[in-house]
């Protein structure tokens, strides 16, 4: 079960950058804003730039501390315009995204984000557990605020979609599980024995190479039972030539 995933903006000084967040959140289905002591909130430049995500902006909590936002969390993100020392593990979006939607999992996550003016400072920073950088023109490598909350929210939008149970997971359409793909290594091995092609015994080269020519082509679970049809015809008809012979 999915626990939240939440995405905290520190003291954010211009209403307008929270509108924004709140938007860019809902275009990708996230909707846990908290916000640290947010200078000007609520407030008509939030809703205008929110364009629509009013609920995210009314549903947001407005905390007094960074580690009140993350309190139930283990695994703190914090966002940083710049390259920080190793102090702390750094993440690309992408890597944080996937950690995040793991994680998840098991408590909730917060990417969190820092100051127009100044970023997150040393303090906040002790609270993450790993930082993330957008990478970007070292000379000038600071985004908005909120396209930062964009490029994040999208990534997670990406991790989840990738993650996603496939829609024709009833159909045969999907592809073959590592079982029904073994179910045809072994039929296919049985069958060029039968028919001659190979000898068992020496056949594991050979047998290696028809399993990388498979997986290269990811069949799906219909593919499979027709080459297994293929393969079983075959071995029919080479028994009902046995029987003819005998
Ligand atoms: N002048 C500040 C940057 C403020 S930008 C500084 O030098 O730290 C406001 C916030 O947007 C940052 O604290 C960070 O959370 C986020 N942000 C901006 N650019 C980013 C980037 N390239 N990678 C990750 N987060 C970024």
């Amino acid at each position: 079960m999915e626990q939240s995933l939440r995405i905290v903006m520190v003291h954010t000084s211009h209403p307008g950058n929270i509108g924004a967040a709140a938007r860019a959140m809902k275009n990708m289905s996230l909707s846990e804003l908290f916000l640290v002591q947010p200078h000007d909130f609520p407030s008509a430049g939030a809703s205008a730039r929110a364009a629509g995500a009013d609920d995210v902006l009314q549903s947001a909590n407005v905390v007094t501390t960074l580690a009140d936002a993350v309190a139930e969390c283990r695994i703190v993100i914090g966002a940083s315009a710049r390259l920080r020392s190793v102090k702390w593990p750094q993440l690309t979006p992408r890597e944080a995204a996937a950690l995040a939607r793991t994680e998840s999992l098991q408590a909730p996550v917060a990417f969190v984000f820092g100051r127009e003016s100044s970023g997150l400072s040393n303090q906040e920073l002790d609270l993450c557990t790993h930082l993330v950088h957008i990478p970007s023109n070292p000379a000038f490598s600071s985004l908005n605020v909120a396209m930062a909350v964009q490029i994040i929210s999208y990534e997670l939008r990406l991790c989840r979609r990738s993650n996603e149970p496939s829609t024709d997971s009833g159909t045969g359409e999907g592809p073959a599980s590592n079982a029904q793909m073994e179910g045809l290594f072994a039929h296919l091995e049985q069958a060029l024995d039968e028919i001659g092609f190979i000898d068992v015994r020496r056949s594991e080269k050979l047998m290696r190479r028809l399993r990388r020519l498979f997986h290269r082509a990811t069949p799906s679970r219909d593919e499979i039972n027709i080459l297994r049809g293929i393969l079983s015809a075959a071995q029919g008809r080479k028994s009902m030539r046995r029987n003819a012979r005998s």
